[in-house]
């Protein structure tokens, strides 16, 4: 039998991309094994986002060019495929194939060339452990946000068919998916023949079987009414928005080309709690951007202690090559990005302890996840928002929905007991 070993940096569109690929590679007979110096096929799925993360992934894909069998390929996929191209192939030897972000839609013809005498027994042969999964509905973007390389990675926004969709997710639902996380660098310009988002959302929430829908990300200039609307009043949609504001300045928002201000986003704030007073709001923050100044980082902060996110991902500005913002001067020194981030980071930690505390007591619906290897026990579950729980239960499996009580909080998990069937 046949192994393949994967490796996936970067974001959650990634990970869709590597269980599409892992399943593509499942029906040609191919099991996943969690020993690259095992496997026949070792996948290396990139991120260009950060020269660090490019970095990274170099070091590691060298490192397996060491270590696999002599006869085993070595294929990298992914976003630094797609921007250096064969290039990879005379940096590290031992890499067999490069495949670009841009080319994953074609990943059965793909595979037919490296692997040319493969017979497809069967979609279906992977045995699925986690009732979550992730479904890409849109490829690239037109944002063309300063800093981000993104879209000249991946190119423009083209969405995939609603029909392929619907027909993507009924076959997952078929093998125990019962959560689907629709994936988009901007969902919101999804559009199939006057399909949009919110419309798209209510065809998946038909499908039997299917219990919750999760998606991101949405960019704010295009978060609409009726896509809110949309979620309200979907039982299906899980109450979780997540938002990138990136900045709190309109200065500095303006230099970023997010395209709204300041006020704009609180706007949309709004808008979500008045359709979903309870919902979860996380967000992505940029600090140290080129020509940032401390009165304009304190305009972020303010933002931030107003609007309360549940969580965020918080990062310092770092240059990356191709982007218009590289061409930008930089006054803000290193240490001073790092100052930036660590006091935004604080803020945001207490912010995330207090939400998480002031949990206790509450009846939540939680969906159980991966069950904890050494308490048996003990299931890891997400409730209806984005907040993790643990809980203990028998007779459960993962995918089932039940009641809870959050009885105590641990830093950032709700310790929940059931409460009814
Ligand atoms: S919306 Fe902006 S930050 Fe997001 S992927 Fe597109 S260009 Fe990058």
């Amino acid at each position: 039998m046949p192994y393949v070993y994967f490796q996936t940096f970067g974001c959650q569109m990634n990970v869709a991309d590597s269980n599409e690929l892992c399943d593509r590679l499942g029906a040609r007979g191919y099991q996943p094994t969690e020993d690259p110096a095992f496997a026949d096929i070792i996948v290396v799925n990139t991120c260009s986002v950060r020269e660090h993360a490019e970095q990274r992934a170099q070091v590691r894909i060298g490192e397996y060019a060491r270590l696999k069998k002599k006869e085993a390929h070595l294929w990298v996929i992914g976003c630094m495929a797609e921007r250096l191209g064969e290039v990879l192939k005379k940096k590290i030897p031992g890499v067999t194939a490069v495949i670009g972000a841009r080319s994953i839609d074609q990943i059965d013809t793909i595979i037919d060339s490296l692997l040319p005498n493969q017979t497809i027994e069967s979609l279906s042969v992977k045995k699925i452990h986690e009732a979550s999964d992730f479904v890409s509905v849109m490829r690239g973007c037109d944002n063309y946000c300063a800093y981000c390389i993104v879209p000249y990675v991946r190119g423009h926004e083209s969405s995939i068919p609603a029909s392929i969709l619907i027909d993507t997710i009924r076959k997952k639902v078929e093998t125990g998916i019962r959560e689907i996380t629709l994936l988009g660098q901007n969902v919101n310009s999804y559009c199939d023949n006057g399909v949009d988002f919110p419309d798209l959302i209510n065809k998946v929430a038909d499908i039997n079987g299917l219990q919750r829908i999760r998606f991101t990300t949405s960019h704010p200039k295009d978060c609409s009414e009726k896509l809110i609307r949309t979620m309200a009043e979907e039982p299906k949609c899980c109450r979780h928005v997540h938002l990138p504001v990136q900045a709190g300045s309109d200065r500095v928002l303006g230099l970023m080309n997010r395209r709204y201000t300041a006020a704009q986003y609180r706007e949309r704030i709004a808008m979500i709690r008045q359709y979903m007073p309870n919902a979860d709001i996380t967000t992505d923050i940029l600090v140290g951007f080129p020509s940032e100044t401390h009165e304009e980082f304190e305009e972020t902060l303010a933002l931030v202690r107003e609007i309360r996110y549940t969580t965020a991902f918080m990062f310092a500005y770092s240059v990356r090559e191709g982007t218009a913002a590289a061409g930008f001067p930089d006054s803000v020194p290193q240490e001073e990005k790092l100052a930036r981030l660590r006091t935004l980071i604080d803020l945001q930690t207490d912010i995330t302890k207090e939400i998480y505390a002031g949990m206790a007591g509450e009846q939540v619906e939680l969906m159980l996840g991966a069950r904890q290897e050494k308490r048996r026990r003990d299931w890891m579950a997400r409730d209806n928002g984005c907040k993790r729980a643990l809980i203990a239960c028998d007779g459960a499996e993962s995918g089932m929905i039940l009641k809870a009580t959050v009885v105590r909080v641990s830093g950032m998990t709700l310790i929940c007991e059931r409460t009814a069937l």
